[in-house]
């Protein structure tokens, strides 16, 4: 750990807070390195680690000699420590007796920070921000996944608008990662077969505030060139590669936590990606003498599975021929002959049969579910195939929708407002609705200038942003401007940020460009729109739509009021969802499982604008937001996107813009302030992970358990 650094004394402990991603969620402590060196800061990405490694002993000095900058360095690690020590955490006074209940958690992304490149999109966050809050209601809780050397890629948008990847590869030394050692000092490994060989995997340890996760790293000199890089991408290259990074993460994963002495009482499958796991499970028994049926039993009941692609095809199957070159030394452990190891996770697809990850998942697991309410029911019906005497209704997939961690998305400004609103405490109580009633109390003046506030920051952020590239890239004048430069804090402003996958139908408010123009070019009352998001590098389609808004909104006649910003990460999604002042979503339903980007800007007061799918669904009470369409489900395509888009129009000219701008002259009407009151107190307590993680742990972790369990 920072092997080469003498901090001075008196501060020497922010290396350990360099090493928990604690800081993370905790403002004030991001606040300490800000106030040493803010350009550094900024430069290094906001890395501590980073950070430590490269500030001068001048500034540090500076530091040393600022009271106030002590005080803030004594207080933070005060909290820290408490934190840590903390034994009266929600579930350690609530489940006193299920403190060895080991949650394994097992997901291909964690997204915990910009800094630390380990993950791609929405998936990634939900792990990360379950982790996140694993720690803070105190769960016995160990995440497994990868410690990717190169991550996922980095955007570029060319002057015609077409994304380019580039890929950087980390040092972990500037990452706070750990090594896991053994007793004689030497990395801790696992192994796995591949085809022809043996892989070696170092194992690493993130601290995520109390809790570990677990990574793994192909990247060590045992291992063939090409098999060093098998865990340096998310989501990186073909089938082989997916197959073996699943082998990794599934079968070396249950090694690992073995190779650590760790008994989990409770696996949790995150997305199938790491259903092998099961498998692994099952071998190990098997080699004890047990049957192969008597071994699933054991297997499934502490299995949970949890679904996130409401797509046929996007859910992982692998051809026959790969399982042949891949398992057919491992079918036997199991005490399975080819035929019903392949039975196992059988699809019949149209071009052959297949092994289906999803299929697996649900065979070996017990609970099972969706990420809400809406996917629950899609879910059952999609694999009812497998239930053959069991209605759609009736198959064994429940729901539990997704949520975000409050401490990490909300901003300081707006978490200053709460606490003086809500009363002291109120991040303990935050998934009750009656702790969020007292803000609609709070004096409309005040929220006004805190939302102009954060747009103004992210207006600044983007203008800066632009600026850099400018003068670094030497970028076309007409780019700069597509990158945000003519943005004016003043005006409404819409935010759409997500991956663009074609379901996402990121082009949509584009239909009609005659009719944007005018609502976007309105003299008295415009709108501005910014976009951001990645399409996958090999989703052509994807990459057509980010092609054909850029070219959309570089046209003179839109006067810069619409921006696209490149590389969406978590920093961007920061200041996106905390900035505009509309968050809208237009997904094809049902095909967003549930999405989080509309709960991080519910959170700060940014109002939803969104189809009725996924979380929306649940969370639309008529009064809290605007809904784009209805709830039907048209099979044409073409006309369901005409439907939604004269909806998105109608919505924003008669409903959206006439209440910002309602107050004539004034930005953010009284009728607005209303509106943001509403979407704060309704969403922010359902659309938390402090409502989700309890759920996991009622319905799905301790189910069966004790008493007040089913
Ligand atoms: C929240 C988030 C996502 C997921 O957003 P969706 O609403 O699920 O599309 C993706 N990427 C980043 C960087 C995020 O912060």
């Amino acid at each position: 750990m920072l092997s080469g650094v003498s901090l001075p004394k008196r501060i020497a402990r922010l290396a350990d807070l360099a090493y928990n991603l604690w800081w993370t969620w905790n403002p004030d402590a991001t606040e300490i390195y800000e106030a040493i060196d803010r350009q550094l800061w900024d430069e290094c990405g906001h890395n501590p680690v980073k950070f430590l490694r490269r500030v001068k002993r001048k500034a540090l000095n500076g530091a040393l000699q600022s009271p106030q900058f002590l005080e803030l360095y004594d207080r933070v690690l005060n909290h820290f420590d408490a934190y840590l020590r903390d034994s009266a955490t929600w579930y350690a006074t609530t489940h006193p007796d299920q403190a060895g209940h080991l949650i394994a958690y097992f997901s291909t992304e964690f997204g915990l920070h910009e800094s630390f490149p380990t993950y791609a999109g929405g998936l990634g966050i939900l792990s990360g921000d379950h982790a996140k809050e694993a720690s803070d209601l105190g769960l016995p809780f160990v995440g497994v996944g990868f410690l990717y050397n190169q991550g996922y890629f980095s955007q570029r948008i060319t002057e015609d608008g077409w994304q380019e990847a580039g890929y950087i590869r980390y040092s972990f030394d500037d990452v706070p990662v750990i090594p896991l050692m053994d007793a004689d000092d030497q990395p801790i490994m696992v192994t796995v077969d591949l085809p022809g060989r043996v892989l070696h995997a170092r194992l690493w340890k993130i601290q995520v505030g109390r809790i570990p996760l677990v990574l793994l790293d192909s990247d060590v000199p045992q291992n063939a060139p090409n098999d060093r890089d098998l865990t340096a991408r998310v989501y990186g290259g073909d089938l082989d590669t997916r197959i073996s990074q699943e082998i990794v993460l599934g079968i070396g994963g249950v090694r690992a936590l073995r190779a650590l002495g760790l008994q989990p009482a409770v696996w949790h499958m995150n997305e199938g990606h790491s259903a092998f796991s099961a498998l692994e499970r099952i071998r190990e028994r098997v080699a004890q003498g047990v049957s192969f049926e008597a071994a699933l039993a054991e297997v499934r009941p502490t299995t949970v599975f949890t679904t996130h692609t409401p797509v046929p095809a996007g859910n992982e199957e692998f051809p026959d021929y790969l399982m042949d070159r891949y398992f057919h030394n491992y079918w036997g452990q199991l005490g399975l002959d080819r035929e019903r190891f392949m039975d196992l996770a059988r699809h019949q697809q149209s071009w052959g049969p297949t092994f289906g990850m999803s299929i697996l998942a649900i065979r070996v697991s017990d609970r099972r579910n969706g990420v809400s309410e809406l996917h629950g029911q899609v879910s059952r019906r999609m694999w009812q195939f497998l239930f053959p005497d069991t209605s759609d209704e009736r198959v064994p997939i429940s729901a539990i929708t997704n949520g975000v961690h409050t401490g990490t998305w909300l901003a300081r400004r707006m978490r200053l407002l709460y606490d003086r609103y809500l009363g002291a405490g109120w991040l303990e109580n935050l998934d009750d609705p009656e702790t969020w009633q007292a803000l609609l109390a709070a004096p409309d003046e005040e929220i006004r200038q805190a939302r102009l506030h954060l747009k103004r920051k992210l207006v600044a952020y983007v203008r800066d942003r632009a600026r850099a590239q400018w003068v670094a890239l030497g970028r076309h004048p007409v780019q700069i401007v597509a990158g945000g430069t003519l943005l004016d804090p003043y005006k409404l402003t819409i935010g759409f940020a997500r991956r663009f996958a074609t379901y996402k139908r990121g082009s949509l408010v584009m239909r009609d460009i005659d009719r944007l123009l005018r609502l976007v070019t309105n003299p008295q009352y415009p709108v501005q729109i910014i976009f951001a998001g990645k399409a996958h590098p090999m989703d052509e389609p994807g990459k057509k739509i980010i092609q054909e808004v850029y070219r959309q909104l570089k046209r003179a006649e839109f006067a810069g009021r619409i921006a696209f910003l490149e590389d969406y990460d978590i920093n961007l999604a920061r200041y996106l969802v905390q900035g505009v002042d509309v968050w809208m979503n237009n997904p094809r339903r049902p095909l967003e499982a549930s999405g989080t980007s509309g709960m991080k800007a519910a959170l700060n007061g940014v109002v939803n604008f969104s189809v009725l799918d996924g979380w929306w669904q649940e969370g639309y009470n008529g009064e809290n937001g605007w809904a784009i369409g209805d709830e039907t489900e048209l099979e044409d395509q073409a006309a369901q996107d005409a439907k939604d888009a004269a909806s998105l129009y109608d919505v924003l000219e008669n409903q959206i813009v006439p209440l910002y701008y309602q107050d004539s002259g004034a930005t953010m009407s009284a009728g607005w302030i209303r509106k943001i009151k509403e979407c704060v107190s309704t969403l922010a307590p359902q659309f938390s992970t402090r409502r989700m993680v309890k759920q996991y742990v009622e319905e799905m972790y301790l189910a069966g358990k004790g008493p007040g369990h089913k």
